[in-house]
C-alpha cells in the first residue's frame, strides 16, 4: 500500500494545503497528514485545534487520511509510520530553496524516505496561513482562503483575544 506523510504547520489549513492534499490522494492510498507544534514556535492555534480543523475540512477523504500531531522529526516520523514518500507544495521559486535545502537534510537523515512535490492550483499559489492571519487581523474577507470552518474557528480566536 502506497503511504505518505504530509507535514506541516497548518495553522490554520488553508485551500492551498487542501489542494495539495487532495493531489496526493491521487497517487497514494494512504495521506498521513502530520501536523508540527512546535513549542518555541507561539501559533495562533493547539495542535487539537489544528486536527479538529484538518479532520472537518477533509471530512469527504478521511477513509484515505489520517490526522496526528508530532513533535518529533519528520522523516523520523514517517519511517514509524511506514510510510515511503513526504508530501510537500510548492507555490513559487521562493519555496524551492528551502524546500531544496529540508529534502537532503532528510535525505541524508533516512535515504529510504523520498520526498515528493506537488504544485498548487496558481490561484493559492500567493498563499500562505501567515497571509491568512494578517488579512483575518484587519477583519478582511477570508471566504477565498480557507473554507466556513476555519474562517469561524479564526474569527473566535479573534475575538477571544
Ligand atoms: P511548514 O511550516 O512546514 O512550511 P506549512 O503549513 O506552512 O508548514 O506548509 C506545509 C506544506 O504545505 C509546505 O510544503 C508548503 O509549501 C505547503 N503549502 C502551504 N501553503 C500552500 C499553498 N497555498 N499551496 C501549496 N502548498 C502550500
Amino acid at each position: 500500500m502506497k503511504k505518505a506523510v504530509y507535514p506541516g504547520s497548518f495553522d490554520p489549513i488553508t485551500f492551498g494545503h487542501i489542494d495539495i492534499a487532495k493531489r496526493a490522494l491521487k497517487v497514494f492510498e494512504k495521506l498521513v497528514i502530520v501536523i508540527s507544534v512546535n513549542p518555541n514556535k507561539q501559533g495562533m492555534f493547539t495542535g487539537e485545534e489544528r486536527v479538529t480543523m484538518v479532520k472537518e475540512v477533509m471530512k469527504d477523504h478521511l477513509d484515505q487520511i489520517e490526522v496526528m500531531t508530532s513533535n518529533d522529526l519528520t522523516v523520523k516520523q514517517t519511517k514509524n509510520l511506514g510510510a515511503s514518500h513526504i508530501v510537500r507544495g510548492l507555490r513559487a521559486v521562493t519555496d524551492f530553496e528551502y524546500e531544496f535545502q529540508l529534502t537532503h537534510a532528510n535525505r541524508v537523515l533516512e535515504k529510504e524516505i523520498d520526498s515528493i512535490f506537488f504544485m498548487t492550483d496558481n490561484k493559492y499559489s500567493f498563499l500562505s496561513s501567515t497571509t491568512v492571519k494578517e488579512i483575518a487581523l484587519f477583519k478582511g474577507e477570508l471566504n477565498t482562503f480557507v473554507p466556513k470552518f476555519v474562517e469561524d474557528m479564526i474569527v473566535k480566536k479573534i475575538e477571544n483575544e
